[in-house]
């Protein structure tokens, strides 16, 4: 950062004003948001605190750490990953570089399972593949008190850090965690009679468009979290072909698919057999279709 005249002292407002177009010229995301983000973890307050203390001025220490904070977003580190957390379905959730930063997209998976399971009286069983930091499954489990999980990943890391969130949030009793690939689930964790519901938001960028995602989605996360090694549709052809051997006969896919991919992942389903037809959710982000449904015919 540049110093300031010396009559005037970086105050907050003097920051936030500095970083907001710093920010904008290095192309971040709602560069404003994320400067008082960033502020606010150096300063230790919540970010709306910011505001009732506008004209206070960090100490030299707090301003090290800011200033450390902004020369890394400028590099693109996501600012989730500075922080240490990311906001998801109006709950907080631990994440690192280990996972992927849970996207508002993804919420519509949440959204839909609580719909899936809100009928039910009884507990019901749902399989979660790629569970990452664990979003998805703790914040159905949040919202819905019958829900249990078996949640899934490849990446031991992620799933220590999704169990810290379960405990975080109350419901790691409900959610068992188990670190394997694919549906290739270890019998004893396969529950009786089948799983009601298979949800995933899996690894569905194609290898060869990985350069083309933004920086800070390429440089810095997980690359076994975004794409599958191949076209970006092994996943879905995995559930398509293997999910009946671990659902119950009513049993529902429902996934997170790439804004082009709902016509080749209806063919997956259709040619698999065994599925009626999907039904398919645009995000609010882009207004692109994201999410599917696929119903067991019996
Ligand atoms: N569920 C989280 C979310 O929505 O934010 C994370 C989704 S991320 C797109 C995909 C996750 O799948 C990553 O956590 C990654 O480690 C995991 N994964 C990658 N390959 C896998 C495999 N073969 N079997 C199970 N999980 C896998
Ligand atoms: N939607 C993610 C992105 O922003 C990709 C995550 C995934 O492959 N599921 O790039």
């Amino acid at each position: 950062m540049s110093t300031p005249p010396a009559e005037q002292e970086w105050t907050i407002q003097r920051l936030l004003e500095w970083t907001k177009p710093f920010f904008e010229r290095k192309g971040l995301d709602e560069p404003r948001l994320a400067a008082e983000i960033l502020l606010a973890k150096a300063l230790g307050c919540v970010r709306l605190q910011l505001y009732t203390q506008f004209e206070c001025v960090p100490s030299a220490d707090e301003l090290v750490t800011f200033r450390e904070f902004v020369n890394r977003a400028a590099d693109h580190v996501p600012i989730a990953y500075l922080v240490g957390f990311k906001e998801f379905y109006s709950l907080e959730f631990e994440v690192s570089p280990d996972v992927l930063v849970p996207r508002p997209e993804t919420e519509m998976l949440v959204e839909r399972s609580l719909e899936l399971t809100a009928s039910n009286s009884e507990p019901i069983w749902l399989l979660e593949i790629g569970t990452g930091s664990g979003c998805i499954a703790v914040a159905t489990c949040k919202n819905a008190p019958k829900v249990n999980f078996v949640a899934t990943d490849v990446s031991q890391p992620a799933l220590e850090l999704a169990k810290q969130n379960a405990e975080t949030h109350g419901v790691a009793d409900r959610i068992q965690f188990v670190e394997c690939s694919g549906l290739e689930i270890p019998t004893n964790a396969i529950t009786d009679g089948g799983f009601d519901v298979l949800v995933s938001n899996p690894p569905y960028v194609a290898e060869s468009e990985l350069a083309d995602l933004p920086p800070n989605v390429k440089n810095h996360e997980p690359h076994i979290a975004l794409h599958d090694g191949a076209d970006g549709l092994s996943f879905y052809r995995i559930f398509a072909a293997e999910s009946p051997r671990i659902l119950n006969p009513s049993g529902t896919v429902l996934i997170e698919i790439g804004e082009t991919q709902a016509e080749e992942v209806m063919n997956i389903f259709e040619k698999a057999g065994g599925f009626g037809p999907p039904q398919i959710w645009r995000d609010t982000v882009g207004g692109h279709e994201r999410v599917m449904s696929f119903k067991r015919k019996q």
